[in-house]
């Protein structure tokens, strides 16, 4: 397979890059000073892309390589890639649910952790030595919250199912209310955040979506709510976020996404009710590694003509 161009569009995993080039005659985008020469050149040997949360594939790409076939992506979220064209034009689109579906939810419940019993700012304390001048400040209990989930899908029910560990009663908001949960749904997200005491965007990223936590929905929560986002950035409207949280409005935050990484708002640098993670939710040597294989596994079954492992398109 070694004449099947494959282009990677930005850094992402050493291992998945390793074997990509194993078996692919593997160009690495980022590397190419100039992108229009470097494409005019490859345009009729390049048949796959494989991209990430971070960077897709726009439609003026896809129409600039005339032979792709598929795009495999490094992420479960396919918002950065421009579906409607690939459906238009046939080509066949993977990504890596599951694989990650334990790390995202893990990690959803240990930012709820770090920003209520505030471990971050006492780690800081500790370390600081202000600890021999006295004892830190209370916190907030987590167990026996109430926790709203907007999206209860594989990483939503995740989550939901580990907070219920802490015996938190679980409510919901989805495209379409689920009778077997057991969960209480509400019809809103102002409505699903008025009766939360932490809120967890974790829906996937769409036009209906974006900005489906605004002022309203931060308003609805209240000053002593929290807002947790393992979704994407744009879920939240990002500047009243940060005005919500220094007007006093909302209680704090707990972000691994943000809308313009990896530029995080400088306000947000100076609160204390904050927990800031530079998009790591899946960040784990064996999560990466079960991602990377599925992308090459989803590759190779298209190559190879047979069903592929993780379609979305
Ligand atoms: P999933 O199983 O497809 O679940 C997506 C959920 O989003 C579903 O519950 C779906 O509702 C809901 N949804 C879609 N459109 C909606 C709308 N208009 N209004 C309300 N809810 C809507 O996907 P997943 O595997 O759980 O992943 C969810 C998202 O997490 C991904 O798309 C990705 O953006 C994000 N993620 C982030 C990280 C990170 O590193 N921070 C890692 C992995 C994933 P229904 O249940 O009604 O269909």
């Amino acid at each position: 397979m070694e004449s099947i161009g494959v282009l990677m569009m930005c850094p992402m995993n050493s291992y998945l890059e390793n074997e990509l080039q194993k078996r692919y005659n593997l160009h690495r985008f980022w590397t190419c000073p100039e992108k229009s020469v470097f494409l005019e050149t490859h345009r009729s040997s390049i048949r796959a892309i494989v991209g990430n949360a971070s960077v897709g594939a726009d439609a003026k790409l896809i129409d600039d390589l005339p032979k792709l076939e598929i795009i495999s992506s490094f992420s479960v979220g396919v918002d950065k890639i421009d579906l409607g064209k690939c459906k238009e034009k046939g080509i066949r689109v993977t990504n890596t649910p599951d694989v990650l579906t334990e790390d995202v939810a893990d990690l959803a419940i240990g930012l709820i952790l770090a920003l209520l019993r505030r471990l971050c700012e006492c780690d800081r304390y500790v370390r600081s030595g202000k600890w021999k001048y006295g004892d830190f400040q209370l916190t907030t209990k987590f167990s026996g919250k109430s926790v709203g989930i907007i999206g209860l899908g594989r990483i939503g029910a995740a989550i939901a199912k580990r907070a219920q560990g802490f015996n938190c009663p679980i409510n919901y908001f989805s495209r379409t209310e689920k009778p077997d949960v057991g969960y209480k749904y509400y019809p809103t997200v102002v409505e699903l955040a008025q009766n939360s005491d932490i809120l967890v965007v974790a829906c996937a990223l769409t036009d209906e979506t974006r900005h489906i936590v605004n002022r309203e929905v931060m308003d609805a929560l209240g000053a002593k709510g929290v807002l947790i986002n393992i979704g994407r950035g744009p879920h939240i409207d990002e500047k009243e976020m940060v005005k919500a949280l220094t007007e006093g409005r909302l209680g704090g935050a707990g972000l691994d996404v943000f809308e313009q990484e990896p530029h995080v708002p400088e306000e947000l640098f100076g609160l204390e009710n904050v927990v800031l993670l530079p998009h790591v939710a899946s960040a784990t040597v064996e999560t990466r590694t079960a991602m990377a294989d599925l992308v090459m596994g989803n590759l190779e079954a298209h190559f190879a003509g047979k069903p592929l492992l993780t379609q979305v398109v």
